[in-house]
């Protein structure tokens, strides 16, 4: 790893609870790096951009914000224009993705926009006064959690959130299965190691590693009970998966645009996992939800026209602007860069 990080008074805190208590499971591990209250991930720093660990859809475009724009605009009308819309994001970065959809909104819909009541779901309080510098403009409110959002007629995006959230890892080696977990070796490196469970998936015939996530089904249940109790449409956009029962080991940390392992600098490093997109469906559907489709963010962003928003955009440009559009249009899109990798899943009541 080029970028050494000092190891961190987080690290001690898991050797010892681990040496105290056995080794801790993957989910209980991330969610100590991301969420310690003063040490973790997600608590003390901003992640994003070129200096940060890494970039997301709307910190490399405007357009990925103006599309999401037109899909809600679309999804207002198709409603029959509710008079107030609770627009929810959770896990909302920098606030770039809701300032690149609000100013579209304003600008080109205000019947639309003077139905908006805005609400930001996060954890994270440098992201949360960063998004505050961001979104000056307009009336914001924030929370902690999604259930204390005030009721009300919802649309909701969540970009990279779910892939924030715990997972578990089971192995099955020889037909037996097991929880992979975290523990320490004789030096008090955090090491993967193996615990016994009483986990089992009938429908897995070979060997390898299931990862299961309670907490993505948890929070995409809570999304859906939203939208069934009050109506709304949900957009969950991630890295991930659709095929059922898939097997894979998808538990990895980034820093500075590098993969690194994931238990080298626990709070300092970005931990996520592939979203099960399939079992993210049936808990929509389990609540009750009806899951509208999941398409690669390709097929979304061009159905919404990103290239002939692109096009335009080139028009008004200089030489380079025109070119730093289609590099940007390239990375949203292209099956090699994000356009097949990322997934959109669209929620209704
Ligand atoms: N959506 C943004 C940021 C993605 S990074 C973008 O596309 O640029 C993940 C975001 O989720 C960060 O804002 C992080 O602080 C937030 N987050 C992580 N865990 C969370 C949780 N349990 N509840 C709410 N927000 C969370």
């Amino acid at each position: 790893m080029t970028n050494a990080v000092p190891d961190t008074q987080l690290k001690d805190i898991i050797v010892k609870t681990i040496q105290q208590h056995g080794a801790m499971t993957i989910a209980d591990y991330i969610a100590l790096a991301l969420g310690h209250p003063e040490y973790g991930y997600y608590r003390a720093q901003d992640p994003l951009g070129q200096r940060g660990d890494f970039t997301t859809a709307p910190e490399i475009s405007q357009m990925f914000g103006e599309m999401l724009a037109a899909f809600y605009m679309d999804a207002w009308q198709q409603t029959g224009q509710p008079e107030q819309v609770k627009l929810i994001e959770a896990g909302p970065g920098r606030g770039t993705l809701m300032a690149d959809m609000l100013r579209a909104i304003k600008a080109n819909w205000p019947d639309f926009f003077a139905t908006l009541d805005v609400h930001l779901v996060e954890i994270n309080p440098v992201l949360k006064q960063q998004q505050q510098e961001m979104l000056t403009d307009y009336t914001v409110t924030w929370h902690d959690k999604l259930f204390d959002v005030p009721e009300g007629f919802t649309f909701f995006i969540g970009n990279e959130f779910l892939d924030a959230l715990p997972i578990h890892q089971y192995e099955r080696k020889q037909g037996q299965w097991f929880e992979r977990c975290v523990t320490v070796d004789e030096n008090n490196n955090l090491v993967f190691g193996l615990k016994e469970t009483l986990f089992t998936d009938p429908a897995i015939k070979q060997d390898g590693i299931r990862e299961v996530s309670p907490a993505v089904a948890t929070a995409v249940g809570e999304i859906s009970g939203r939208l069934i109790r009050y109506g709304g449409v949900a957009v969950l956009i991630d890295y991930g998966y659709t095929q059922e029962n898939a097997m894979g080991d998808t538990f990895q940390a980034v820093s500075r645009h590098e993969f690194v392992s994931p238990l080298l600098h626990p709070g300092q490093v970005d931990l996520t996992a592939h979203v099960d997109f399939a079992a993210a469906a049936q808990a929509a559907e389990a609540a009750g939800a009806v899951v509208q489709g999941i398409l690669t963010q390709r097929a979304f962003l061009c159905g919404l026209g990103i290239e002939q928003r692109a096009t335009q955009l080139s028009a008004m440009g200089d030489e380079q602007q025109v070119k730093d559009i289609q590099a940007a249009l390239h990375r949203l899109i292209a099956p090699d860069e994000m356009g097949d990798l990322f997934k959109v899943m669209v929620v209704t009541q």
